[in-house]
């Protein structure tokens, strides 16, 4: 039996058995069998269902909010702006389903026409972190482009996800076109990647769960996406607005806990103005009110799980500070926020925390920045704050990382790319380039002799 629990009281607010293999292979089935006649449905039809599921996310954000902060902790502000940016997801691809277009190439003898072919039974996982919105991410691209889906949430945070399901269907969203599994993602997840009839995995979650996924999906050359983790930098020049950037910093690491795949918990800051803006990070951390998440000044609920409270202590317990907040000491899966200097070889300065856990880190100039920014095996995202446009340019091409910010940490925008560079993942979400990742593009040449 799975037995899920609210993290902010640890009382117990679900328990539903887990999906077996059997179960995914029924839903697999499911889905070829709806394939045909989805694929087939005339684009604007696909496009009015798709927006008529958006609209009945919308009208359900507030349910669907409260059921994301019960069982995954987040505050209640963050979950509710998830809830409608899920509604906007969909929105962005019913509105992209018609204009996902091929195109005629000049050729000798003939005219050449390229296709967006749906993939047909795509596998999507997703993590525990955001757990809605990872979710829309997929599902919009995967279903706009055509395609059915079977969809698998981290076992510890399903309720948003199969409520998902529940209102496309009550959407009018057609019967087995989208599939929801709750159960371990060594059995379930795996049997995705195994199942010939699964044709893509689109995958969000840890580094080392996407390598192992990568590798079973050689077999059958299966398509896969990853979005992975990161550790990601937010370089603060002497010339920025160092107010403003201080004021940005804590919500760039610690909303969500940390546990956020563009967290920017290196903060990587010139050396001439360290200490300043070291004051001024600490300032704004103090207002960053830990505790019940749905209260409405809370800035940051509970860890998602005592497992995953125990992994972030691993990297903090004895960790020398220079700030370290205050939190509820239980029950719940609490831990406050903290900022640290540690020397540069320290595993912290490294390693995903996935956690409230910042690290500052001192440069000497431009150069310097970039080198200690491409230190790592990671790249998602990354921040670059300064007054001088040509530098910030400059510095954000130079950064080896897919989704980058000026003056600014925000990382989602639904209409553009989002992925990562190196160890952080592989294909793009959002945006028209992730409809070329929920199919294959086919090439026609028409003879006109
Ligand atoms: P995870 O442990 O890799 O799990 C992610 C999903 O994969 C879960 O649904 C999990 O199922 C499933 N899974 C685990 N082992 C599997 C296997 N052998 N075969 C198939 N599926 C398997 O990641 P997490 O702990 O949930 O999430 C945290 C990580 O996600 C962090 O590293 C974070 O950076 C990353 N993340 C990345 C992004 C991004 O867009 N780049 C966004 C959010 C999070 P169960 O857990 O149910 O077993
Ligand atoms: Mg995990």
């Amino acid at each position: 039996m799975l037995t899920l629990r609210n993290p902010a009281t640890e009382a117990v607010i679900h328990e539903m058995p887990h999906a077996t293999v059997d179960d995914v292979d029924a839903a697999i089935a499911a889905a070829k069998a709806a394939s045909p006649a989805w694929r087939a449905l005339s684009p604007v039809d696909r496009t009015r269902l798709l927006r008529r599921f958006a609209d009945t996310i919308g009208a359900h954000a507030d349910e669907l909010a409260e059921l994301e902060t019960r069982n995954m902790g987040m505050p209640l502000g963050s979950s509710t702006w998830c809830a409608n940016a899920v509604a906007d997801t969909i929105h962005y691809f019913a509105g992209a389903v018609e204009k996902h277009t091929g195109s005629s190439i000049p050729v000798a003898g003939g005219v050449d026409v390229t296709f967006h072919e749906p993939l047909g039974v795509v596998g999507l996982i997703t993590p525990w972190n955001f757990p809605m919105l990872m979710a829309s991410w997929k599902i919009g691209p995967a279903l706009a482009a055509g395609n059915a889906a079977v969809l698998k949430p981290a076992e510890i945070t399903p309720l948003t996800t199969m409520r998902l399901a529940e209102l496309a269907l009550e959407a009018g969203i057609p019967e087995g076109v989208l599939n929801v599994v709750v159960g371990p993602g060594s059995k379930v997840g795996w049997r995705m990647v195994e199942h010939p009839d699964v044709r893509k995995i689109g995958f969000t979650g840890s580094t080392e769960v996407g390598k192992r996924l990568m590798v079973g999906c050689a077999d059958q050359v299966k398509r896969v996406t990853l979005e992975l983790g990161g550790k990601s930098a937010n370089i603060v020049f002497a010339d920025a607005d160092l107010e403003k950037a201080a004021l940005a910093a804590p919500g760039a690491v610690f909303d969500n806990s940390g546990q956020d795949c563009c967290a920017r918990s290196r903060v990587l800051v010139q050396r001439s103005v360290f200490d300043r803006f070291l004051d001024l990070f600490i300032e704004s951390s103090r207002a960053w009110k830990v505790g019940d998440p749905m209260a409405a000044d809370t800035a940051m609920g509970p860890l998602v799980t005592a497992g995953h409270l125990a992994a972030v202590r691993s990297y903090s317990d004895g960790l020398d500070t220079v700030f370290t907040g205050e939190a509820p000491t239980g029950p719940g899966y609490w831990h406050p926020v903290m900022i640290a200097t540690p020397a540069y070889d320290a595993v912290v300065c490294h390693e995903e925390v996935f956690g409230p856990v910042a690290v500052v880190i001192p440069f000497d100039d431009e150069a310097d920045a970039i080198r200690i920014c491409n230190d790592s095996v990671y790249g998602l995202s990354g921040s670059v704050w300064t007054r001088d446009g040509a530098r910030a340019l400059r510095v954000a091409r130079a950064m080896e990382a897919g989704t980058i910010s000026v003056n600014s940490n925000s990382s989602v925008r639904y209409a553009t790319p989002f992925g990562g560079f190196k160890q952080s993942g592989l294909g793009r979400e959002h945006s028209m380039h992730a409809l070329d990742h929920y199919s294959e593009l086919k090439n026609v040449f028409i003879s006109t002799d």
